[in-house]
This record gives structure tokens, C-alpha cells and sequence, in this order.
């Protein structure tokens, strides 16, 4: 059955989400509740039925290595390589990530090292390795059943108001909220297109196990009603696996730069070809637009390219310029340090942290000063028109205009029942 039908039954049967909710918002407190009770690192807890078993988690933390933390357990340099051969080969691991992975020791009450040990990589799978009677290594990777809702969050922007305050209000988790701002960044100004009043709406993925809420996925449809005339987004899948956003027509709404490359930044300063310069004090054109920004924020690369220059001048102070393609480049100015590893010739990511906001240079303070250079001249980067990057052929588009009629429909339904959800 594909995967709209199926949300539109399960709509229809308002009583049953009502009794999943229950269950899942149950779950969830004891999911807090287990947290709250085995917080960083459990010590000799033991769980198992078998009252020699023992368990120990440990989180791995900033410094830990997979050798160090099996030497820890009592494993010598044969097994600890033999595990670490075997967890690449099998399972696609070669190193632990700090506050993200876990590891799970079994030891029989009257041994010395493990018999068991699983290695946790997030919540969606477990990396199990047990030894055999001959002393080998087995390695078995076993992915968790996901379960996803898509649920649906709307809100107005009141007096006074932010984007993000406005988000949070209406119950939108914050890691979502920042994906949705990244989205909008790329249609919307938010000093100038936010006024009290104006509805935004939001849909996005809840994933769940066993009836457990553990995370949340993507987002899948953002709405927003600025000032400019709505702005809407949805997510598809093209027929190469491939994963994008779009607006309502097909086009591509993730564009190749940012207008505001840093989040929830106020604009202190916009462009124009005439202003007194605060430190000058004459009249000059100001080529680009200031963002009030904390000395030592990060600064990412509004786009994908390759940075052509990196160094220090008055104007300026330390400063990283990136061309894009042939026409585009950008300029990010007063950085109090660079980030490393970002130097002349380097090729960076859209979103990459290239460097860090300061004052360094002719500056009254700590702000992010923005070019956008188009074809060798300074535009606007708040009007300037942006080339899209992924753009849908002929079959994507008459796809995408299906599902976002049967994705349209069902949140028309979700925005008639506060609370619903769709079962993917
Ligand atoms: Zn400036």
C-alpha cells in the first residue's frame, strides 16, 4: 500500500492515534525517568536474570579511543585488534564519536574481560560482538525497527516576537526549528519579512521503537506566510535516491548561497551606496550587510566552493573569500580567527564553519560584515536573485507535483485534528 493511502486510513480512526499518544507519552516519561536514574556513566550495574552476568555501559567521551576503552575492560592487544578488524569489515566502523556512541560490556561474573560487547552508534542500530569458544571475534549488526509519524505543528508570530520563539511555542523541538530556519533562510529575510500575525506551519518525522519516542527525522513540509507572499517547501525523494526541498512548482528552493549565513543574526548594518562609515566617519558605499554576531561565533560558508583568499587587511581584518561558480562570490569579514584546516585552495561545504566573528579590522564592534559578489561587482545579498541548485527534470517534476497534491491533502487533515498524526 503506498504510504499516503495508508496515512489517510489511519487518519480517519481518530480514537486509535488518540490511544498510541497515550502509550507513546507513557513511554517517553519513562524514558526520561531511566535517564534522569542512569545518567553519564553507569558504574557495575548489574540487569540481566542470570545473577552472574554483569552489564556496564560506558558513553564514550571526548578522548576515548576503541583500544583504550577495551583495554579498560581487560582486553589485551590481540582480541582489541581482532575487534577492531572485525567491526570494520562487518559492520562499516573504524572509530568511536564522542557524546554519540555507547558500548555495552557482558562479562561473566568470574571473568576477567567480556565475553560480550556491543557497540551502540545512535539509536537505530547495535553492533553486537561476541567471542567463540576458539577465542575469534563475531561481529553481528542489527538494525531497530523504525517506526514514523509525521506530525504537524503550526503557530503565529506575536507582537515582539521571533521566528524562533513564535517555533517554540507552538511545540516544535529546537533541532527542527533550526533545520526549518535554515530552510526559510534561503526565501526569507527575517528582519525585514516577520510581522505579528503571520501563521507558519510545520511537518516533520517522529521516530519511534517499540511505542517509544527516540528522535526526530526530517523535515518534511514547511509553510510561512511572510511578507513577501507565502513561502512553502516541501521534501522529495527523486528517483535517484537523491533528497531534496522544493516549492510548490517543483523548482528548487535550496539555493547555492545563503542571504544570511548565520542564524537568528540581526541585521545592524545593510547595504547600500552611500553611508557614513561608523569608523571613517565619511561617506562610503557599504558593499555588504552586517550581522550582529558574539566575538567567537561560528561563521559558515553561505555555499559550496572553494576559498580564493584568507588573510588580514585594514578594511577588512581577517577576512576568507570563496568563489562559488563562475559568477558568484562571497566575502566574510572582522573574523577573530579562522577555523582550521581552511586555507587558500580549500574546497568547503555549504554550511562548512570557515572561520569565527570578532572586530578585527575597521570595526565598532563584534559583527559578521557579508559580501556577495556577482560577475565582479557588490550586490545586495538580501535582493540579489539566487541560482537554485537542484532542479527537477521532466519525470521528477510530474512526480513531485502528485505527491505534494496527496501530501497536501493529508496536512489539511492533520491541521482540522491538533494532536494527530500520519503513520508512514
Ligand atoms: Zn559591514
Amino acid at each position: 500500500m503506498d504510504a499516503m493511502e495508508k496515512a489517510k486510513n489511519i487518519l480517519t480512526s481518530n480514537k486509535f492515534v488518540r490511544v498510541v499518544l497515550w502509550l507513546a507519552a507513557i513511554f517517553a516519561l519513562g524514558a526520561i525517568v531511566t535517564v534522569l536514574v542512569f545518567g553519564h556513566r553507569v558504574g557495575d550495574a548489574p540487569v540481566n536474570n542470570s545473577v552472574q552476568e554483569e552489564a556496564l555501559v560506558v558513553n564514550v567521551t571526548a578522548g576515548d579511543t576503541l583500544s583504550k576503552l577495551l583495554s579498560d575492560q581487560g582486553l589485551g592487544h590481540n582480541d582489541i585488534n581482532a575487534i577492531a578488524k572485525v567491526l570494520k569489515s562487518d559492520a562499516g566502523i573504524t572509530g568511536l564519536r564522542a557524546d554519540r556512541d555507547k558500548i555495552e560490556f557482558v562479562r561473566n561474573g568470574t571473568e576477567n574481560s567480556p565475553s560480550k560487547i556491543t557497540v551502540v552508534p545512535g539509536p537505530w542500530r547495535r553492533v553486537e560482538l561476541t567471542c567463540d569458544d576458539s577465542g575469534a571475534w563475531k561481529c553481528n549488526a542489527v538494525d531497530i525497527e523504525r517506526d514514523t509519524h509525521l506530525v504537524y505543528r503550526q503557530g503565529e508570530i506575536l507582537d515582539g516576537d521571533s521566528f524562533y520563539l513564535a517555533g517554540m511555542r507552538a511545540d516544535i523541538p529546537a533541532g527542527i526549528l533550526a533545520e526549518v530556519y535554515d530552510l526559510l533562510a534561503f526565501e526569507m529575510d527575517f528582519e525585514r519579512d516577520v510581522r505579528a500575525g503571520q501563521k507558519f506551519s510545520v511537518v516533520y518525522e517522529e521516530n519511534y521503537s517499540n511505542g517509544q519516542r527516540i528522535d526526530n527525522g526530517a523535515v518534511v513540509e514547511v509553510s510561512f506566510d511572510a511578507l513577501r507572499g507565502n513561502v512553502k517547501m516541501y521534501r522529495f525523494r527523486k528517483s535517484d535516491k537523491t533528497v531534496g526541498y522544493y516549492d510548490p512548482n517543483g523548482n528548487g528552493a535550496i539555493k547555492s548561497l545563503k542571504r544570511t549565513p548565520i542564524n537568528n543574526a540581526k541585521v545592524t548594518s545593510s547595504f547600500s551606496t552611500r553611508r557614513k562609515h561608523p569608523v571613517l566617519g565619511f561617506t562610503r558605499a557599504h558593499k555588504g550587510v552586517d550581522f550582529r554576531a558574539p566575538t567567537g561565533t561560528p561563521i559558515p560558508a553561505a555555499g559550496a566552493g572553494r576559498v580564493v583568499a584568507r588573510g588580514f587587511n585594514r578594511g577588512h581584518g581577517n577576512f576568507v573569500k570563496i568563489r562559488h561558480n563562475g559568477s558568484f562570490e562571497t566575502l566574510y569579514a572582522h573574523m577573530s580567527k579562522f577555523a582550521k584546516n581552511v586555507k587558500v585552495g580549500t574546497v568547503v561545504k555549504q554550511g562548512q564553519i570557515i572561520g569565527y566573528s570578532g572586530s578585527t579590522g575597521l570595526s565598532t564592534g563584534p559583527h559578521l560584515h557579508y559580501e556577495i559578489i556577482k560577475d565582479g561587482k557588490h550586490v545586495n545579498p538580501m535582493t540579489v536573485k539566487l541560482p537554485a541548485i537542484n532542479n527537477l527534470d521532466a519525470e521528477n517534476k510530474k512526480k513531485f507535483l502528485e505527491y505534494r497534491e496527496t501530501l497536501d491533502k493529508a496536512i489539511a487533515e492533520l491541521a482540522k485534528k491538533p494532536g494527530a498524526f500520519i503513520q508512514m
